[in-house]
């Protein structure tokens, strides 16, 4: 069968970059007829959330893609000083942090020697962090030491994620500190 010049330049990508108007092959002359079919997840997106990468220190700005309540896509945020819409392999991936089938959806607690992970309440394990952080922080607390007030406790230690940000860090040292622990530390300082 006869090609003719209209297949032939919708056919082959490089002849579409040279003669039209799509040089730099960026744009229609790298689209073949599937892609030209396709839209972007964000276009149907109802509303865009602002927020930051959880994965390291850096921080990045993101776009969070919502639709019908559900995150459908998650950008680079071009808005953020801190990375100009940029966003590293993990940042770009981390759609699957919040829709991917491996995340964590309960508590999960391993009782001291149990062999195996038991499923508890969030309520539960939320009452029972507090009850231990009360009981060790009575039991371990000194008035004194050495011959001078410190008022502090030994008995409990805080080691933040590097995927914490300013303001959690903020909050973080601020309620260890009126609890008396003074072994206030982050994984992105070590
Ligand atoms: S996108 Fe990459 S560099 Fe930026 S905060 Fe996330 S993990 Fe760090």
């Amino acid at each position: 069968m006869p090609v003719t010049s209209e297949a032939w330049s919708r056919g082959w990508p490089v002849l579409r970059q040279l003669t039209g108007g799509d040089r730099y092959g960026r744009g229609s002359a790298a689209q073949s007829r599937r892609s030209r079919r396709l839209s972007p997840r964000t276009a149907a997106a109802t509303r865009v959330v602002k927020s930051v990468c959880p994965y390291c220190a850096v921080g990045c700005g993101q776009d969070v893609y919502v639709q019908d309540g559900k995150v459908t896509q998650i950008e680079g945020d071009a808005d953020s000083p801190i990375s100009r819409g940029r966003l590293c392999p993990k940042g770009s991936a981390s759609l699957q942090l919040t829709t991917g089938e491996a995340r964590g959806r309960h508590v999960l607690y391993r009782r001291p020697g149990g062999t195996d992970w038991e499923r508890l309440e969030l309520d539960k394990a939320m009452a029972m962090v507090a009850d231990r952080v009360v009981k060790t922080r009575r039991d371990t607390w000194e008035w004194e030491s050495e011959g001078a007030r410190v008022r502090r406790t030994l008995g409990i230690a805080s080691l933040g994620g590097a995927t914490l940000d300013n303001e959690e860090n903020y909050l973080l040292k601020k309620l260890f500190t009126a609890l008396g622990a003074i072994q206030i530390e982050n994984q992105a300082r070590i």
